[in-house]
């Protein structure tokens, strides 16, 4: 599903610049739920953003689906973005003015879907996170978790090839990030390809495989025996 080769980043700051990744290669196949853990300004997000089509690397390959990323021009790559891939961030970035169900069928609406498609599979996947009785809050009336599942929602929403979680639990307490995870867990089982990052080993191990990202480059690829985050909801 996703393939990298021998990717670089760097930080241009004045006349210095900050060399991110120095050659990460690493793929991810479909059906995975891969954890990216390393310590913070280890760069994380910076992999998980090139991997999200939401910024760029300097060189090397990507190739999502078997689409090499880096030849697209931008108009195709939006495209491709909104078809194929699904994020999750940890401050939720719900709308505020806009119900839990408005947020969850708002990235139908980009996808050209109808109202009464949109609203019936807004429905469909926030009772799938258990929230279907929320659907006509506001963000304001709903807990972190809650906002968190909502934002799951709304990225699932969206049937992605891939889901992008950066630290989906970053601002949640342990027993409310345990739900989440859980969560996240059912989605994979489903057969749907998650990429969590986080600096949290308990969450880390979560998922089934766990690649350490250190001083810009894999320190460890490794498989893990997951821990069910349901045995701690
Ligand atoms: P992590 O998510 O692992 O905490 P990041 O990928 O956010 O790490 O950041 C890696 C390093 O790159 C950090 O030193 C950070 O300060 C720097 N960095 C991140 N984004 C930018 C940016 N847009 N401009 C300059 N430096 C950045
Ligand atoms: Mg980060």
């Amino acid at each position: 599903m996703i393939e990298i080769k021998n990717l670089h980043k760097s930080y241009k700051m004045g006349s210095n610049s900050l060399h991110v990744l120095k050659g990460i290669d690493f793929s991810v196949k479909e059906g995975e739920l891969v954890a990216i853990m390393g310590s913070s300004g280890s760069g994380k997000s910076t992999l998980l953003n090139i991997l999200g089509m939401l910024d760029e690397a300097d060189s090397g390959d990507y190739h999502l689906d078997k689409v090499e990323i880096r030849n697209l021009n931008e108009t195709k790559a939006a495209n491709y973005r909104n078809k194929f891939l699904g994020f999750v961030f940890q401050s939720f970035n719900l709308i505020n003015y806009k119900t839990a169900m408005e947020n969850v069928a708002l990235p139908l609406y980009y996808q050209k879907v109808g109202r009464k498609e949109r609203q019936r599979k807004a429905l469909k996947y926030l009772e799938q996170v258990g929230l279907k009785e929320w659907a006509g809050h506001l963000p304001s009336e709903l807990s972190g978790g809650q906002k968190q599942r909502v934002a799951i929602a709304r990225a699932m929403a969206a049937e992605p090839k891939v889901l992008l979680a950066d630290e989906p639990t970053g601002a949640l307490d342990s027993k409310t990030s345990y739900e989440v995870m859980d969560l996240i867990q059912q989605i994979n089982d489903q057969g749907n390809t998650i990429l969590v990052v986080t600096h949290e080993p308990d969450i880390a191990h979560m998922c089934k495989r766990i690649v350490h990202l250190r001083d810009g480059v894999i320190e460890k690829d490794e498989k893990v025996e997951q821990v069910r985050a349901s045995a701690y909801v």
